[in-house]
């Protein structure tokens, strides 16, 4: 049998391997049974992390988690008995593929109102998710080598949407000293003919950095006389502490034809598992979008999306409450790291996120972030997410999405094991 009918057959039957394999004949089989696209995408590395604290726990042991990236609030009632709602009375059949009208309007009403951007209902697809706005966003405008400009660091999935859609991330990064910002400058540079789009993320996961109106506005005269899209993760929104106010870049006018905003229920109103995202911008991205999704899911869960018009609706105060208490929690959690020698962040925006430049700790014990949060783990119970994650491997993230004694509790610990590295 010759090599080629070798590999050729693996696809087909699968009881045993070929004899006499080399390693390859292995490597080029393998890219046979699975796509380049799966082969190149990556696991979530925040998902990993907390697969190995769960581990822990399940063995008894008391981690304090810094690594969770969703409220640690209950739903609202009210969203609850929304949901519970639809169950019983039967609104539990296919929906339109794009979002129910009613929440399509609400959702509408939401960026008039609230972002500065009269919408129509026909510009809003209501998706499973704020990522999965993300992807019909990317698949509906990236084709195969189409660019798409990141900055470092980025919510851990970008770079793996991009590539999901055949496009090449290209990575800008940034210092805190420039407070993870880029300025218009940068992004001009990184534009080429090949650009398809700049994903911007304010308030940012993972260093809760904002960007103001005016640099906002200053990007966008970069982004307009390019031509490009702006994909504008708003994802929190509402999550913000008040020094800087939240500014859509879509609200532009130069941007109306070139602007994606994303945003959902998730983290404003703690329905992370619901799973409701959804997308404004122009109408024919939208309708392309609403395409890809009706051939790949149909319509987000019914139910969920009854409960998300509740949100959308009916919600106030219980948001402004859940806000504070982030609040409360980023000043003590800021307060007792920076008394901790040689640690660094920058001041968070909003978010509920601290991303902290840990690299003066770098020693043989702990060479590298995925080390030294592995340590922080394995040795003083406490878990983090290293910066490479999101693109910075000086770095590790910490959620201050937790109680205010677990804040306390999980500083400690990290102030003895930094300490402990340099003993
Ligand atoms: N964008 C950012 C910046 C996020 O942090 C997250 C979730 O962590 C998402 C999007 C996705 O949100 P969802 O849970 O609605 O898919």
């Amino acid at each position: 049998m010759n090599n080629k009918r070798n590999m050729d057959t693996l696809s087909e039957q699968t009881d045993e391997p070929p004899k006499q394999m080399t390693d390859d004949m292995r490597g080029s089989a393998r890219c046979r049974r699975l796509s380049q696209r799966a082969s190149s995408v990556g696991e979530s590395a925040t998902l990993a992390v907390a697969a190995e604290m769960k581990r822990m726990q399940a063995q008894g042991i008391n981690v304090v988690s810094f690594s969770t990236g969703e409220p640690d609030f209950p739903t609202p009632a009210i969203i609850k008995r929304a949901g519970i709602a639809a169950i019983e009375q039967n609104r539990t059949y296919y929906t339109q593929s794009e979002g129910i009208p009613e929440l399509r309007r609400a959702v509408a009403a939401k960026f008039t109102r609230d972002n500065g951007m009269p919408t129509d209902p026909s510009q809003v697809l209501i998706s499973a998710g704020g990522k999965h706005s993300l992807f019909n966003a990317l698949m509906a405008i990236v084709g195969e080598g189409d660019e798409v400009i990141l900055q470092a660091p980025y919510w851990t999935s970008y770079p793996e949407l991009v590539r999901l859609a055949e496009g090449r991330p290209v990575i800008l990064r940034t210092t805190p000293g420039q407070r993870y910002k880029i300025t218009p400058e940068r992004l001009r540079d990184a534009i080429t003919p090949r650009t398809r789009a700049v994903m911007l993320n304010s308030p940012s996961n993972p260093s809760g950095v904002m960007y103001t109106p005016e640099e906002l506005g200053a990007l966008a005269e970069v982004i307009a006389a390019a031509g490009i899209y702006v994909i504008s993760d708003e994802l929190y929104e509402k999550i913000i502490y008040g020094q800087i106010p939240h500014f859509s870049i879509g609200s532009l006018p130069e941007l109306r034809d070139l602007a994606i905003t994303v945003n959902g229920v998730s983290k404003a109103f703690s329905m992370t598992g619901w799973r409701i995202g959804y997308m404004r911008g122009p109408e024919d991205v939208i309708a392309a979008a609403a395409r890809i999704q009706s051939q790949m899911t149909s319509n987000p869960t019914s139910i969920s999306q009854y409960a998300a018009l509740s949100a959308l609706t009916e919600i106030t105060d219980e948001v402004d409450a859940m806000v504070a208490a982030f609040g409360r929690r980023r000043e003590l959690i800021a307060g007792l790291i920076s008394e901790i020698p040689d640690l660094s962040f920058p001041y968070p925006d909003g978010s509920f996120y601290l991303f902290v430049d840990v690299h003066a700790y770098f020693c043989d014990r702990a060479p590298d972030d995925v080390a030294l949060a592995q340590y922080l783990l394995r040795e003083h119970h406490v878990a983090t997410v290293p910066g490479s994650a999101f693109g910075d491997a000086d770095a590790i993230r910490l959620s201050y999405a937790c109680s205010e004694k677990d804040i306390v509790e999980g500083t400690a610990r990290i102030r003895k094991g930094l300490a402990m590295l340099r003993e």
